[in-house]
């Protein structure tokens, strides 16, 4: 098997300097650690037409390199099916009927964290099943037999979080985030997952998820984002934002490059000159906050 980190982005859009600061990192901590680099895309929702072109053209343009065909989620549904079939062969599923408004409005559970789901639909008997089918397709969620896990992030320490019985696919029979990413690590290889530090607070369950399917739980590295003036996370509103914008007012993908490699401490040229100066320890801890290059152009 290989050893390998990724970079996996919806293509729902341009990617953003965000987007392509967190890919930059990515790259160097898999190459850092002598691991291969892989490309995912996910797909399986609010996919547009032409967008997947565009991203990997921009993570080229700024020297990201994979090394390996990109793999695509829409062409992997039966991995995610056979995994949602092992959990309900082992009981460890079942159909929930609830309304986005119906959970909000159910009283939680004793002890049971803020917005977790309350379990509502783990009660039904066979009946009360039989009736709702009629009426309203059903989700599939997994039954928790813990409340929250423990997982270790490179760069966040020890990170503990909620673990519900989250869904596993929608009830739009879309496979829900949690599982598709947890299947597909595991079928790549990959045993070093760096992303956006918005998502470590899903991390615990995927790590549970991984635990119950018997797959290998990745190492962690949860980064900074990029923000704007105001802290926000970043966002095409903020200007100009992605390499299309920012080619049309006279900042090559190069200049991005530097740019990028320059708020991470490192020096200016190619992610293989960058490399040896790359030290996972020393790494901004904060938000870089982002400016935009030429001052004069009028955010949208
Ligand atoms: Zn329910």
């Amino acid at each position: 098997m290989t050893s390998a980190g990724r970079f996996a982005p919806s293509p729902s859009g341009e990617l953003h300097v965000g987007n392509l600061r967190t890919a930059i990192l990515a790259w160097l901590f898999a190459k850092g650690s002598g691991r291969d680099f892989l490309l995912r895309v996910e797909d399986l929702d609010r996919a547009r037409s032409g967008a997947e072109a565009v991203q990997l053209r921009d993570l080229a343009a700024v020297g990201v390199r994979w090394d390996a065909a990109v793999v695509r989620q829409t062409d992997r549904v039966t991995l995610y099916a056979d995994a949602i079939a092992q959990l309900t062969a082992q009981d460890r599923t079942y159909e929930c009927f609830c309304t986005r408004r119906e959970i909000q409005e159910a009283p939680s559970a004793p002890h049971s964290p803020q917005g977790a789901y309350p379990g509502t639909c783990r009660r039904l008997s066979h009946a009360e099943r039989e009736i709702r089918r009629a009426t309203r397709p059903a989700a599939i969620r997994l039954m928790a037999d813990v409340t929250e896990w423990a997982v270790e992030d490179q760069l966040h320490g020890q990170y503990r979080g909620v673990v519900d019985d989250f869904v596993l696919r929608r009830n739009d029979g879309v496979t829900a985030y949690n599982l598709a990413v947890v299947v597909d690590d595991a079928a790549q290889g990959i045993d070093q997952v760096v992303r956006g530090d918005d998502l470590l607070p899903s991390t615990p369950r995927q790590a549970y998820l991984a635990t119950l399917l018997g797959l290998p739980v990745p190492e962690y590295a949860h980064v900074p984002l990029v923000v704007n003036h105001d802290g926000a996370r970043l966002a095409k509103r903020d200007g100009a934002v992605t390499l299309g914008d920012l080619a049309a007012v006279g900042v090559s993908a190069d200049a991005v490059r530097d740019l990028l490699l320059g708020s991470l401490g490192l020096p200016a040229g190619s992610l293989e000159s960058a490399l040896p100066f790359f030290e996972p320890a020393k790494l901004p801890r904060d938000p870089w906050v982002w400016k935009n290059p030429v001052p004069e152009m009028p955010a949208r």
